[in-house]
């Protein structure tokens, strides 16, 4: 016997737009004998669906329990509505009300469908470059503006063949309206380009770009968010030659590597490892080096890890498919000089990397939004991001309140910025460090793209507290201009929030942070950078900070550890004698200036940065008195660590100050003994931990407290992070780390949001 039927309303929200979910809900609705219709509207996806009770319950269970792979649910409702007869379900027409917003999905990795079709002799889009489907392939690099629709993205040059039209509005085609949908006949094509020869396509390019990266050469490469250079990874000439033109004479180079099986060879995998190199963001990862492999350590010069992805577009396939002799890893490296943005304009590509790249590998889709890759590591067995850019942006991430719209403009190094709405952050794709015109205009022209996408007018903005930052001030700029309110906000107090929403914190008891940077303004103009705060989103005291300590020269002296140790050695009454590594990488007339530079603080500002204590105690065990790239110094520390000290350093406390001078008699005293840098490199790291745990414990005595957030640049060092996090469960704490956002200044544009937030009384 059957039931009367009835109609269901449903209403879901999230990323559930360009991610095959109206043929998914067709194709479920005809399976269970379910009428009536689906449609876009421009808050999510609405269906209306009449059916008997029993086979809408199953409906709805299936819905709700398995949206498609790459739908992202925020909210599903479904009511009873009144009863409505159809015969037939089907697609509707969008409704798009234009003051809503919908979130657009990132790009996404070729799938595994595609890509056995790719192989495949007898699929119509066998070894075709550019095969995608409703679940993978390029999404916000080529949107130009929404809704999500082919016109209006770099897609609509591309008019579809007879086939593709064909799977795109066939509702059961597992390509049903895939806006990038494309095949041989009708889409973007390869082409091979090298000085003075003549241009070739389609496999001859491939073959051409192939033969090009045996040799050694190095080759440019478009890709889905921009330009790579690539080069055969185990070939020391090639890339040294690649290093030179490039300006990059040290910092590690991201690999590519076929398979995962390719990629054993060189580097450790667990599962968690492997799952985040296949997930759909097919995000670089680091991982630990085998023992005893030291094919590919000229890529990444005295670090312990490696950065590796695996092949993420169909065209990264085909140049990087096995055959005996062709390399087992390549470099792919952003394409660009050191410090500029990476290129994607094609006429631009062609200029700016013409001096870097022996040819190119182009194609005919022009990239309409810059993305970098992303980088993540894993730490206890969970994602802990370091870069967050292609396959993650511009997923926002949902908070728990309802904000007003925010512009906050995060800081300079490692740049991201974030516009607000509703429960959502959309926190920006990694910008880079904004200290050129090319990365600036990379920044305002990604703001005017993401209020135009998300239809987002800001009400209020946030800055970082930095006077000079190119980000301040633009933001004071637009401030004045639209003469909406400002929110300066002290960069140690936005790492602080931004673990807090990152761990989705929502309560008005404040938390303990533990947070260590490079560089951060200070209140007091101070350059900060060990501090210990307790607060929350609306205020923090600073209740313990470092030792201050002169940085001679202020900025400059980041780039030189040997200045920074000398600089504590002076604090701290110890003679520069001539056996002291730092001492010994300045001549003497150097030194003569430096010293009176010092005493007399001529040109130098103050600082109680976390990072030039590492810097320090680096260059004073001879491993690096110049860097090259940020952080140097102090990742070259950690990775010399011996793993299983324990014993440590006094680091004493007096009033609201951490007193890191005392460390360096104890240093000095343990290289005069003989003790090895390994050992000295630990005993210092367990003495930071230590003093964590300490300080942490006199906060949890006088107020309770018992959460701990940790971030800042700082806790990239893995192995500080372990073992504080080590010590603070240990002793029953609750530590607080970055999981969706980078612990480093990619997430200070999250921390200015909430703070602003709060300032507006939102939270
Ligand atoms: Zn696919
Ligand atoms: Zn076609
Ligand atoms: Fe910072």
């Amino acid at each position: 016997m059957s039931d009367t039927p009835i109609t269901q309303k449903i209403h879901i929200t999230g990323i559930v737009q360009g991610v095959g979910f109206r043929p998914y809900v067709f194709n479920l609705a005809s399976k269970m004998r379910i009428n009536g219709w689906v449609r876009n509207t421009s808050s999510g996806l609405e269906i209306v669906a009449s059916g008997e009770p029993s086979d809408l319950d199953r409906f709805i269970q299936a819905l709700r329990n398995h949206p498609p792979t790459l739908a992202h649910v925020d909210s599903f409702e479904a009511s009873l509505s009144e009863y409505e007869q159809f015969d037939h379900f089907e697609i509707r027409e969008s409704n798009s009300v234009s003051t809503e917003f919908v979130p657009i999905s990132p790009d996404i990795s070729i799938c595994d469908d595609c890509r056995r079709e790719l192989f495949d002799p007898a699929d119509r889009r066998y070894r075709y470059p550019f095969i995608n489907c409703t679940n993978c392939g390029p999404r916000f690099s080529i949107i130009k503006d929404i809704p999500y629709d082919r016109p209006l993205t770099t897609m609509s040059d591309f008019a579809m063949c007879a086939d593709c039209l064909q799977e795109y509005t066939a509702p059961s085609d597992r390509r049903y309206h895939a806006q990038p949908i494309a095949c041989a006949q009708c889409g973007p094509a390869v082409s091979f380009k090298m000085p003075g020869k003549t241009e070739l396509f389609a496999e001859q390019a491939i073959s051409a770009a192939r033969a090009l990266l045996r040799e050694g050469k190095i080759l440019a490469l478009k890709g889905l968010g921009g330009y790579h250079l690539a080069c055969d990874a185990l070939n020391r000439d090639a890339v040294e030659r690649l290093r030179q033109r490039k300006h990059r004479s040290e910092k590690p180079f991201a690999l590519m590597s076929f398979d995962l099986d390719t990629m054993k060879r060189f580097v450790q995998i667990s599962e968690t490892e492997a799952a985040l190199l296949e997930s759909p963001q097919h995000t670089i990862v680091l991982l630990e080096k085998n023992d005893g492999v030291s094919a590919l350590d000229h890529t990444a010069p005295r670090q312990n890890q490696l950065g590796m992805m695996l092949p993420y577009t169909p065209l990264h396939l085909l140049l990087l498919e096995p055959e005996s002799g062709f390399p087992e890893a390549l470099v792919m490296t952003s394409g660009n000089f050191s410090e500029e943005p990476i290129a994607y304009r094609d006429d631009e590509a062609l200029t700016r990397l013409q001096p870097l790249a022996d040819a190119f590998l182009l194609h005919n889709r022009p990239i309409h939004m810059r993305v970098d890759d992303s980088v993540v590591r894993v730490f206890g067995e969970q994602v802990y991001p370091i870069r967050r850019a292609r396959g993650y942006a511009p997923e926002p991430l949902k908070v728990p309140y309802i904000l007003p719209q925010i512009l906050s403009c995060g800081a300079e190094l490692k740049n991201t910025f974030a516009l607000s709405r509703q429960g959502y952050i959309f926190l920006s794709h990694h910008i880079g460090d904004l200290e050129n015109l090319e990365t600036l205009s990379s920044f305002t022209q990604g703001i005017e793209h993401y209020k135009r996408l998300f239809h987002l007018e800001p009400t209020a903005i946030a800055v970082d507290l930095h006077p000079d930052y190119l980000s301040t001030l633009f933001g004071q700029n637009l401030s004045r201009e639209q003469n909406i309110p400002l929110f300066k906000v002290q960069h140690h107090h936005a790492h602080l929030a931004s673990c807090l929403v990152d761990n989705d914190y929502r309560e008005a008891a404040p938390v303990i942070g533990l947070i260590f940077d490079g560089t951060g303004y200070g209140t007091d103009g101070v350059i900060w950078g060990g501090e210990f705060l307790l607060g929350g989103y609306n205020a923090v005291d600073r209740v313990y900070h470092l030792s201050e300590i002169a940085l001679p020269g202020g900025d400059s002296a980041i780039r030189n550890p040997a200045k920074i140790a000398l600089s504590y050695l002076q604090a701290a009454g110890i003679d520069w004698t001539p056996d002291l590594f730092p001492v010994k990488s300045f001549q003497e007339e150097q030194r003569v200036i430096l010293a009176q530079q010092l005493s007399h603080m001529v040109n130098c500002l103050l600082t109680t940065s976390m990072g030039r204590l590492f810097d320090a105690v680096s260059s004073l065990l001879g491993i690096r008195h110049h860097i090259s790239y940020e952080g140097q110094a102090a990742i070259e520390l950690e990775n010399i660590c011996d793993r299983s000290e324990n014993q440590t350093y006094d680091l004493p406390i007096n009033g609201s100050r951490i007193d890191t001078l005392a460390l360096f008699p104890q240093i000095l005293k343990d290289m005069r003994n003989g003790v090895s840098h390994a050992v000295i490199a630990a005993r210092f790291h367990n003495a930071i931990a230590n003093c964590c745990l300490v300080i942490c414990q006199k906060f949890r005595t006088s107020t309770g407290v018992n959460k701990v957030a940790l971030s800042g640049g700082v806790w990239q060092n893995m192995t500080l992070l372990r073992k504080t996090t080590q010590l603070l469960y240990s002793d029953g704490f609750e530590p607080l780390i970055h999981h969706r956002v980078p612990a480093n200044d990619g997430g200070i544009s999250l921390g200015q949001t909430l703070i602003a937030a709060s300032l507006l009384h939102a939270l």
